[in-house]
């Protein structure tokens, strides 16, 4: 599984298959600048937190 990463606020989300390189399933991303986000070809949730709302109930909104 692909993740999206914001640098920004430390939260990963789930990338939408077929989209863009940085959509994620939330959108949340959508008015943030590719300098902010990274790719992940794993989603790591060691010491980021996970968008609620790509990840249902995993993390916190
Ligand atoms: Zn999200």
């Amino acid at each position: 599984m692909d993740g999206v990463l914001n640098e920004v606020t430390n939260t990963v989300h789930k990338h939408e298959q077929g989209a863009s390189e940085l959509q994620t399933v939330c959108g949340a991303t959508f008015h943030c600048s590719h300098d902010e986000l990274s790719r992940l070809t794993a989603i790591e949730t060691r010491t980021t937190s996970k968008c609620g709302r790509c990840f249902e109930g995993g993390g916190s909104y």
